[in-house]
């Protein structure tokens, strides 16, 4: 299931004091979902020991965030077969390798986002993923392509 900003936001202090640099527990909520902001940077939830039992709850409920690539994709490479299907289908190797790794064959361009390797997918650069930065575009190309399910986002 992805984890929500709601959930995030009611295991945080509440108090809206500013110190993360975000007006609100909310918007820094939803900013940490993002990947905008570590939690580490809600201080109080770290200092102040009334928040322990809040703090351990929440760091347990972000671990897959440490998993999931810039843009919130996680690959389990358990789960992958290796039919390049989401290479294929994706719209940023159609358009820089066409002829590549977009055409089944070898990436013919330096970094691309994704390369199979020894028959699992491998993320090589995921900044260039359409869901990568302030103005991404929620793309759902390649999870929707996985015959096994081992492509997945954080929101869902
Ligand atoms: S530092 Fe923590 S408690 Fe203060 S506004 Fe930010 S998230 Fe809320
Ligand atoms: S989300 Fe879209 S742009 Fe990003 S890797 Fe998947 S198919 Fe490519
Ligand atoms: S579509 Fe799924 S199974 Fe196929 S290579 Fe990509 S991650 Fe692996």
């Amino acid at each position: 299931m992805p984890i929500t900003p709601m959930e995030v936001y009611k295991l945080l202090p509440k108090t809206n004091c500013r110190k993360c640099g975000e007006p609100t527990c909310m918007s820094f909520a939803f900013k940490v979902i993002n990947r905008e902001k570590n939690i580490e940077e809600c201080t109080p939830l770290f200092e102040d020991d009334r928040y322990s039992r809040q703090r351990d709850e929440l760091l347990k409920l972000l671990e897959p965030l440490k998993e999931a690539t810039e843009t919130g994709l996680i690959v389990t490479e358990d789960l992958c077969v290796g039919c390049a299907n989401c290479i294929v289908v994706c719209p940023v190797h159609a358009a820089e390798d066409p002829y590549g790794s977009a055409a089944g064959s070898g990436p013919k361009i330096e970094d691309p986002i994704f390369r199979l390797e020894d028959g699992v997918l491998k993320v090589i650069n995921m900044t260039k993923c359409r869901r990568y930065g302030k103005n991404r575009i929620l793309c759902v190309a390649c999870r929707e392509n996985c015959p096994s399910d081992a492509i997945r986002f954080l929101e869902g």
